[in-house]
């Protein structure tokens, strides 16, 4: 982390907040009037980001725009998902700097005054670490550490474990960030990989005020997939890796083979052994292909160069197209 000395001077400025929702009528209330009172001494903009919400979470925010000036939304076509609602977020907020935190009151709100004080000082990227000891389940906690643990030994970018969608980001980075265009977004990779001065702040998650987790375990998975493929091809390189492997460990069976045919008689038993290894390497070989696969899926998809959202309605002007 670099000295502070090195860090430019004091700016306050417009903040922006982010805020994707998807069927959070329930939370949006409460966050929004906690914000209101956090933000006051600074010139704000709240942005709702609606993700193809299906209950009545647009026409609340659409309650608070008609009787608040600061608040702004844009509501998708359908639902895109957490990170391209973000993403949304990022490429339509007009604040000096960028403050994405969730609907659920997960990521507490009370932080923001620290991210901003961070900002001032100088600090371009300020992102939160949650502390997963606390108010997390305990299969989400193994399956979070899990996730880190891999996507640190694949990726060349490397992630503190328990990095979480809620940060500051300055100006400058946000720009830098609207030139990434990518299809299949991992955010914390991505603000990672841009680099910047970055300070890091520990915060213990709340328990999610009310609803249930918009993110099921296959979307869960497609995230940890994506954030392994989009930063690393290491896994292409495992296949080698088995290959040699496995011809090697041939090679030497062959040679125990032809020791056991020439000198002894030992009769050839081993059907068990044999259909073992047939399955190993039959599953070894399809993993590999999977492997290959998920590349060349995600190759087709960022080809097509699809935007990653479409906006139904907003009452920001001069909405950019994403
Ligand atoms: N979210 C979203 N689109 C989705 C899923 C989630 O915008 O398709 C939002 C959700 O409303 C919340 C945030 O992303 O504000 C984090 O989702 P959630 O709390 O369900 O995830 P968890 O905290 O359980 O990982
Ligand atoms: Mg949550």
């Amino acid at each position: 982390m670099p000295g502070k000395s090195s860090l430019s001077g004091s700016k306050k400025n417009m903040v922006s907040v982010v805020i994707p929702c998807y069927n959070e009528a329930e939370n949006i209330g409460e966050i929004y009037h906690k914000l209101t009172k956090l933000l006051n001494p600074h010139p704000y903009e709240i942005l709702f980001v609606d993700d193809g919400s299906s209950d009545p979470t647009l026409d609340i925010i659409k309650q608070f725009a008609r009787d608040d000036q600061a608040v702004r939304y844009v509501s998708f076509s359908r639902n895109f998902g957490h990170q391209n609602a973000l993403k949304a977020g990022i490429d339509l907020a007009c604040g000096d700097c960028v403050i994405s935190l969730d609907a659920d009151m997960q990521h507490p709100p009370e932080l923001i005054p620290e991210l901003i004080r961070k900002w001032e000082e100088g600090y371009e990227v300020v992102y939160t670490v949650r502390d997963d000891r606390k108010n997390i389940g305990f299969f989400d906690r193994i399956a979070s550490r899990t996730f880190y643990r891999l996507l640190n030994f694949f990726s060349e970018t490397k992630i503190e474990p328990g990095s979480a969608d809620f940060r500051l980001l300055d100006r400058k980075v946000v720009e830098e960030l609207k030139k990434l265009g990518e299809h299949d977004l991992f955010l914390r990779g991505m603000v990672n990989w841009i680099g910047f001065q970055q300070y890091a702040i520990p915060f213990v998650p709340n328990k999610r005020q009310a609803g249930k987790t918009k993110y099921s375990l296959g979307r869960r998975i497609h995230l940890a997939t994506a954030g392994i493929t989009s930063f690393s091809t290491r896994p292409l390189k495992i296949s080698i890796f088995f290959g040699f492997l496995f011809a090697f460990s041939a090679f030497l069976y062959g040679l125990y083979a032809i020791y056991e045919a020439l000198f002894t008689d030992n009769t050839i038993t081993g059907w068990a052994s044999l259909i073992v290894s047939v399955l190993f390497i039959g599953g070894i070989q399809l993993i590999m292909i999977g492997i290959v696969g998920e590349y060349l899926g995600k190759l087709f998809l960022e080809n097509k160069r699809r935007p990653n959202y479409i906006i139904r309605e907003t009452n920001i002007k001069n909405e950019q197209t994403a």
